[in-house]
């Protein structure tokens, strides 16, 4: 890796990489307690790969090569990442898409794509020293948190909403991670998350908050180019909660174009259940900013947010990218997990199968052709 400093997404000002930096300090005096993230830092390396790296896209070297990591030396010796492109020809030949691939992240450790952020995270936590880490999640990035912290020996503190899935609890704990169950929604337990790190001295693994965790996730757009080379994709589908994945995704897709292995970046297009919708709404609207979803609730527990802590940076990728936004029912969610499992053997959670809801509806409304 190279030298790499902190940017403001919104204001642009740089910073230098700081153990206790998290947010941009001009930007951060707008911020709400509970409100929208201001003042999102992203990762700017000062160099990256001319072309890609011999090394396979997950192992310790192409990592190194891409992402703020001094050495391989602290990256915990747990495979995330690297998980298939499928081709899905009865999928392809159901939606009469010729074109059409599934990125399958359910291989990853822990079974969610956020182990791909929990990977850098708890990477940057072991160059800094810090021995607990804690983050608040609905489920999936508790969990990645604590296998990965369980890969590395380090302590997990998780701060999740008592009513996630009975699964995902019995999880983490097995993973050895401290567990908070919180009498309240995911929003309260991000803020709880942030207090108990501000008193303590615990490294924050908090989504957005934290930048490595946009970083991280950027691998999966790194994996998804290198996998059509020489092809590029046209228009990628996320589902889409706080926002940190579709912002990840479009990390990667612009760290390619800016080195010149990428042409052209693909159009972002941000899925969310009908009851938790506050990114798409903006979208459609044309607003600058979200509106707080009140009571928000969907089969897709892991995207279920009131407000998405994200969103600015979010509305700008989607935007910038041509892309747009879609909304899905939760019988759709449901019909599309059924869909995904019969018609390409990938079983996933409501979330994950939320992005196939998604390509049905965007088919319907034309913001993705067929070809
Ligand atoms: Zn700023």
């Amino acid at each position: 890796m190279s030298h790499f400093r902190f940017r403001c997404t919104e204001c642009g000002v740089f910073y230098e990489e700081s153990k206790t930096r998290l947010t941009c300090t001009a930007c951060a005096v707008a911020q709400q307690p509970g409100g929208v993230l201001r003042g999102v830092l992203e990762v700017v390396l000062d160099q990256l790969p001319a072309a890609w790296p011999a090394a396979h896209v997950a192992s310790p070297e192409f990592l190194q090569a891409f992402l703020p990591v001094p050495s391989t030396e602290f990256l915990p010796a747990i495979s995330v990442g690297g998980t298939p492109l499928l081709a899905v020809p009865h999928l392809r030949r159901a939606f009469g898409m010729t074109n059409l691939w599934v990125k399958d992240d359910t291989r990853n450790p822990s079974g969610s794509t956020k182990d791909r952020a929990s990977l850098l995270v708890v990477a940057k936590a072991l160059e800094y020293g810090c021995e607990t880490i804690a983050a608040a999640s609905t489920g999936n990035a508790a969990t990645a948190l604590a296998a990965i912290a369980a890969a590395a020996g380090v302590r997990a503190i998780v701060f999740v909403p008592a009513t996630a899935p009975e699964a995902k609890l019995v999880q983490m704990q097995s993973y050895g991670a401290v567990v908070m169950p919180v009498e309240g929604t995911y929003d309260q337990a991000f803020e709880l998350c942030l207090e108990a790190c501000r008193e303590f001295g615990w490294y924050n693994r908090n989504t957005a908050l934290n930048p490595f965790t946009i970083e991280g996730k950027k691998t999966a757009a790194l994996e998804i180019a290198a996998a059509l080379t020489p092809d590029e994709p046209d228009a990628v589908l996320v589902p889409t909660g706080d926002g940190v994945i579709l912002a990840g995704v479009a990390k990667g897709f612009a760290d390619l174009k800016r080195c010149g292995i990428l042409r052209r970046t693909p159009r972002l297009i941000a899925v969310q259940p009908e009851g938790s919708a506050a990114i798409v709404n903006a979208l459609r609207s044309g607003a600058e900013t979200i509106t707080p979803v009140r009571h928000a609730a969907s089969v897709a527990d892991s995207l279920t947010v009131e407000t998405p802590r994200n969103a600015l940076q979010c509305l700008r990728v989607v935007r910038a990218s041509q892309g747009a936004g879609i909304t899905v029912s939760d019988s759709a969610i449901l019909r599309a997990i059924a869909d995904l499992a019969r018609l390409t053997g990938v079983f996933a959670e409501p979330a994950g199968a939320t992005a196939l809801a998604g390509l049905r509806a965007a088919l319907e409304e034309k913001l993705v052709g067929r070809d």
